[in-house]
């Protein structure tokens, strides 16, 4: 079985470079069949347990996650059950459906839905997790491969953190190519900044709730192996607020003709709002991971408040 993800554009943004006063190239995950970064890992580890004869996927993840749970289910002929809370966002919940997934709402909060679909999990079901496994990483990983193989090595690295799947799967391959030494800026919401304060207190942290509309960086505790990551390579961790992550969608939108959550728009911010983290010379990634649950006109909505 080959790869569910597509390999991405890799495209050097003029309006950002000339913002930043440097190369700011853009690998465009936003582009992937499901709309986020998440299929590489997602799609790498559902055709792994495919393999191994798993008769069904059950995803807890009401947003890019059981997005990409759903469509890889579909592509790989695997039935596909997701739970979601009630806060689900309506968009996400039909894109769930259109791929062909059953769906389970559940009352009240991310918790007790995970607890339910866990409850549902039988010995031939396979439970895809939205961050914390290896196969994901691995999945992941695939990504810094792309960026290798098109022949540029960027001084400097921008991505979200969620949960650290990304982090964790950008961090092994950047590991197999020996490019450890590159800065990665890590950029969370303020609210969703579960890594931010662990790197901090240097232990791993429980927020005690979510309060960023970047609802896809909503991981109330990092998995710890994005925390040993920090120990291993050159991570910075920043934070921006949730106005600077909708403004920057906003404006990668005019700039680049593309609409991502702002969960991504809070790396684009890093940009648009020309944080010191930038300063330096050299080529820039910023990893556009997408995200396909905050339509337009909630973005429109979200830069009034
Ligand atoms: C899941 C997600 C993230 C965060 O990824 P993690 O692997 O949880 O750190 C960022 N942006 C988008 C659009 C996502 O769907």
């Amino acid at each position: 079985m080959q790869n569910l993800h597509i390999q991405t554009p890799l495209i050097e943004s003029r309006a950002m470079s000339l913002l930043a006063g440097r190369p700011i190239w853009l690998k465009m995950d936003a582009l992937q069949p499901s709309g986020s970064f998440k299929l590489r890992g997602i799609g790498h580890a559902c055709v792994e347990h495919a393999r191994r004869g798993a008769q069904r996927f059950i995803s807890s993840s009401g947003g890019n996650a059981g997005i990409a749970v759903a469509y890889a289910g579909r592509r790989l002929g695997v039935p596909v059950t997701v739970v979601v809370p009630q806060s689900a966002s309506l968009r996400a919940r039909e894109l769930i459906l259109q791929e062909g997934a059953a769906l389970e709402v559940v009352r009240a909060s991310w918790q007790e839905a995970n607890a339910h679909a866990l409850g549902l999990v039988g010995p031939a079901d396979a439970f895809i997790h939205p961050f914390d496994d290896p196969l994901l990483w691995r999945g992941n990983s695939t990504l810094i491969d792309e960026v290798a193989e098109a022949g540029l090595k960027p001084a400097a690295l921008v991505l979200a953190v969620g949960g650290g799947g990304l982090l964790c799967g950008v961090m092994e391959g950047l590991q197999r190519h020996s490019w450890l030494d590159i800065p990665v800026i890590a950029v969370e919401t303020l609210g969703a900044d579960s890594f931010a304060q662990a790197v901090r207190a240097g232990r791993p942290v429980e927020l005690p709730a979510i309060t960023s509309l970047a609802t896809s960086l909503g991981a109330r505790r990092v998995s710890d192996r994005a925390l040993e990551w920090y120990r291993q390579g050159n991570i910075r961790s920043a934070v921006v607020q949730d106005g600077a992550a909708v403004r920057a969608c906003l404006r990668f939108m005019a700039d680049q003709r593309v609409v991502v959550e702002p969960a991504c728009g809070a790396a684009l911010a890093v940009v648009y709002e020309k944080l010191p983290e930038l300063q330096g010379d050299g080529p820039v990634l910023v990893i556009v991971c997408g995200g396909v649950t905050a339509p337009v006109e909630q973005l429109f909505k979200w830069a009034e408040l």
